[in-house]
């Protein structure tokens, strides 16, 4: 690496801020020696965090991935049963309706926020579907009132997957808080981390015991007799006094998200050929989990370039989601042949995402905008 590239210090795409009480918490940890499931750092971290997105139960598990399997699990879902979700998130949406035995059905994005189309939504519904799972995709939620109604009318469940709209909210109604159950993620890259971490939020009380016995192996009395079979989904102790520590922060960490996305808008938006995301929309401003750009016809390159280029300058990148109907995986699976979703497939190849972590300081965001400034106007 050396000399070839920038002489900067490698600025990479996410950094967690971790200076409030995670260390005092994590001490109390190793103090007291409660480190397993059992410590008392989960459970507030569990209710800290549901009464923050206005829900009565949290169930935390291992990830995110887990925390959807674990929702599709608890509602019944299984063979012959449809799903319909958005062809633009990521693979964990699509695989627990799978590995449940059902039917991922899909549809395509909006253009401008990047969201599952509610209307698509509705000419997807079949005598077969089961659940709608909306993903509030990068910062900005789904339409939920639209959603809600097809669900209503059509008795469906709803599976929200929050991971990327932590703190965020739709017309004022917390994302997380309009499903039957709400799935979200901890991962070291959301805006509430853990390291590794998930936990799934409902208002129902049946669905949430059921959820902490699925999480658990489905113990039940006798201790080591089973009626069904769960998972080891659990946490530790360590990983909820980190949690626990984030989510007393998360109105300081939105507040920051958003400053740090204005920023990049400020100088970005003249730039011709750039698609930036919406400052807001008719239900929230943004959060801007991650700050996407798309790259219009008029810039002579793709995101892969231009995340290339970046590197060249010492700046890390992602590229946007691939989309679940180009999944070699599912394509083996016999899914969703002969199956477009253009607007999902021009974002996975022409999206991609400077850093926006927490622990992204200012200075270091300026020298981003400058890269990319430099990288689109000359
Ligand atoms: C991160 C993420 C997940 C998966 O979470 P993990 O903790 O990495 O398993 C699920 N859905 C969305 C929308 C995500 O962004």
């Amino acid at each position: 690496m050396k000399g070839a590239m920038s002489d900067h210090p490698f600025i990479p795409v996410n950094e967690p801020l971790l200076d409030g009480n995670e260390r005092r918490y994590l001490n109390e940890c190793i103090d007291t020696g409660w480190i397993s499931s059992d410590g008392a750092f989960v459970a507030r971290f569990e209710e800290e965090f549901a009464a923050a997105h206005g829900c009565a139960h949290g169930i935390s598990v291992s990830n995110g991935s887990d925390a959807l399997e674990m929702a599709v699990a608890a509602l019944g879902i299984g063979p012959g049963d449809e799903v319909i979700l958005p062809a633009f998130t990521i693979i964990s949406c699509a695989q627990a309706v799978t590995r449940a035995g059902a039917t991922p059905v899909l549809v395509d994005s909006d253009p401008a926020t990047w969201n599952m189309r509610p209307d698509q939504v509705a000419d997807k519904i079949t005598p077969r579907t089961k659940a709608i799972m909306p993903v509030h995709i990068f910062g900005l939620p789904v339409p939920m009132g639209p959603i809600m109604e097809l669900a209503d009318k059509h008795g469906l469940h709803v599976i929200e997957d929050g991971a990327e709209a932590i703190g965020q909210s739709c017309n004022g109604k917390p994302c997380g808080s309009f499903g039957d159950l709400s799935a979200f993620s901890f991962y070291a890259n959301k805006h509430v981390t853990t390291g590794e971490g998930g936990m799934v939020l409902t208002n129902d009380a049946k669905l949430a015991e059921s959820c902490r016995s699925l999480r658990n192996l489905c113990f039940e009395n006798p201790r080591f007799v089973h009626r069904r079979l769960g998972w080891n989904m659990r946490i530790s102790n360590l990983q909820a006094a980190v949690g626990l520590a984030q989510t007393e922060r998360l109105e300081e960490f939105i507040a920051m998200k958003r400053a740090m996305g204005r920023r990049y808008t400020d100088s970005l938006k003249e730039i011709p050929g750039l698609t930036l995301p919406l400052t807001s929309t008719e239900e929230a401003e943004n959060v801007y989990w991650v700050y996407g750009i798309v790259l219009e016809e008029e810039i002579p390159f793709d995101a892969g370039e231009a995340m290339a280029r970046l590197k060249q300058a010492a700046i890390g990148a992602r590229p946007f989601f691939w989309p679940m109907h180009e999944q070699p995986v599912f394509k083996e699976m016999g899914l969703f042949a002969g199956e477009s979703y253009p607007v999902a497939e021009k974002l996975a190849r022409r999206g991609f995402y400077p850093p926006s972590g927490l622990g992204l300081t200012k200075s270091q965001q300026e020298r981003v905008i400058a890269e990319l400034q430099r990288l689109f106007t000359d």
